[in-house]
């Protein structure tokens, strides 16, 4: 497998020009697995013919529709947004332009990344490349398969309860959701906007490394984003010691046999290293998905207020300005958004507000609060990345609860503003499964250092295409 330095080396050396790199990459899209909303191979063209230099110089990357370059039209997989073209470019792909990156397209989703399969998406669903009658996972599963069949080096996601994390584990990659504020979501299309982080699917941890120092920092057009400086990810000059790593007792209940003993196996090898390991308990993850699922719903039924047939995309014109906008969102969201928009609509509502969101925010707290007590004894946690490998497409898209429980593992990190990334911790059968490492707040690299040395010990062996 090659990283993002070796491609960097041929090229320096004459042995592969950045034009055959994208060629190769764009032979190897395969349209049967639809991970492509829009393929942009002209701007992929002209991006190789501007004489920046950088980290990543001349490399192809994919960007999840729900993020703007300027010019390219956003889709967020929704019917509600066809037809819109933004006129700026969010900052993470001024970012990755600065430094040499290319694009090879818009990815799929589900519709405005509410989902865990990849299938709610008004364009199809995206297949997963280990065997197509399975899910990539979601909601960056087009992000996950663009990288995972080698048509991009590596990609882009959002991650708001889970959604690069669960792709990563199910396309055998590395995904990392970043502490919330290290990356700029300056033109990431909001769905929950004090959970959503805009996130890394690559094929290895220095590739990761590579793009987070592109693209975090902070930007004075995101007022969330950190003011604490960017670190040097991949230098590992001052290797981390004495590391302890907890293992959450209710993270190991409802999964998967297969997936528990390749976690097992992960832990064995790092035990060998002299990591040291201790059973810990985070008894508020039973309220996780409820919590989740509440805050998440009411943000995005007031982020997604703003589609309204006026401004954006898709208008249907009715009797009148209300009518117009009834028809509008009537035609233009899917059946799992509007099921959303109703529910977080009705939390937020005056009769109920007391009982869901206040509570579910009060719940937010505890499970923060609980993180960080567990942080004060280990140095982060290892669990399993999902329950279970990559399940059948159509198993589970009329039945919403089902579609969230591997959320559970995931969106933890997202309501405590934590830093996880998922990584392949092995095979069961032919599908690939991740494990995850959750951190304290800005310890990307202590985890994905980790994640580096589990590479070296244990090298996965399920990767298909190779540019
Ligand atoms: N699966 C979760 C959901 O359906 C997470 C989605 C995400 O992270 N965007 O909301």
């Amino acid at each position: 497998m090659k990283t993002i330095l070796e491609y960097r080396e041929q090229f320096r050396k004459g042995e592969m020009s950045p034009f055959d790199l994208l060629e190769s990459c764009l032979d190897r899209i395969d349209p049967s697995l639809n991970a492509y909303i829009t393929v942009t191979e002209e701007l992929a063209r002209k991006g190789l013919k501007k004489d920046t230099e950088g980290k990543l110089k001349g490399i192809p990357v994919a960007i999840k529709d729900n993020i703007n370059i300027k010019g390219v039209s956003t889709t967020c997989a929704s019917n509600v947004l066809k037809g819109f073209i933004p006129p700026y470019s969010a900052t993470v792909i001024e970012r990755i332009e600065k430094s040499g990156g290319i694009f090879t397209g818009k990815t799929n989703l589900d519709e405005f990344g509410m989902g865990s399969s990849t299938e709610r998406s008004c364009y199809g669903p995206t297949k997963n490349p280990f065997d197509p009658t399975k899910v990539p996972g979601g909601s960056s599963g087009g992000s996950a398969v663009a990288v995972a069949m080698g048509s991009a080096v590596i990609s882009l996601g959002s991650d708001t309860g889970g959604s690069v994390r669960q792709p990563a584990s199910y396309c055998g990659l590395v995904g990392l959701k970043p502490t919330y504020g290290r990356v700029s979501r300056y033109g990431l299309v909001a769905f929950g906007s004090s959970l959503d982080q805009i996130g890394i699917i690559g094929r290895n941890a220095e590739d990761v490394e590579i793009m987070l120092e592109v693209i975090a920092g902070y930007d004075p057009k995101d007022s969330t984003s950190s003011k604490k400086e960017v670190e040097n990810y991949s230098d590992l000059s001052k290797p981390f010691k004495n590391i302890k790593i907890g293992l959450p007792e209710e993270y190991f209940k409802q999964i998967d046999s297969e997936v528990h003993s390749s976690v097992m196996e992960i832990k064995k090898a790092l035990e060998k290293e002299g990591i040291s390991f201790k059973s810990v308990s985070l008894p508020t993850t039973d309220y996780i998905i409820p919590t989740y699922q509440v805050v998440s719903y009411a943000e995005a039924s007031s982020n997604l207020a703003r589609y309204d047939g006026v401004r954006y995309g898709l208008r249907k014109t009715g009797r009148d300005f209300r009518d117009t906008i009834r028809k509008s969102r009537d035609e233009g969201f899917l059946p799992e958004v509007k099921r959303r928009i109703l529910v977080g609509t009705f939390v937020l509502s005056s009769e109920a507000i007391a009982e869901y969101y206040e509570r579910a925010d009060l719940i937010r707290k505890l499970i923060t609060l609980e993180f960080n007590e567990v942080f004060k004894d280990v140095d982060c946690l290892l669990t399993p990345g999902t329950p279970t490998p990559a399940f059948p497409i159509g198993e589970r898209t009329d039945d919403p609860i089902r579609m969230h429980v591997p959320d559970r593992l995931t969106a933890g990190a997202n309501l405590a503003g934590i830093p996880a990334v998922v990584a392949p911790a092995g095979m069961v059968g032919k599908l690939p499964v991740g494990y995850q490492l959750m951190g304290k707040h800005f310890d990307e690299k202590k985890l994905l250092s980790i994640v580096k040395l589990v590479e070296n010990i244990v090298p996965f062996k399920g990767f298909l295409n190779e540019v």
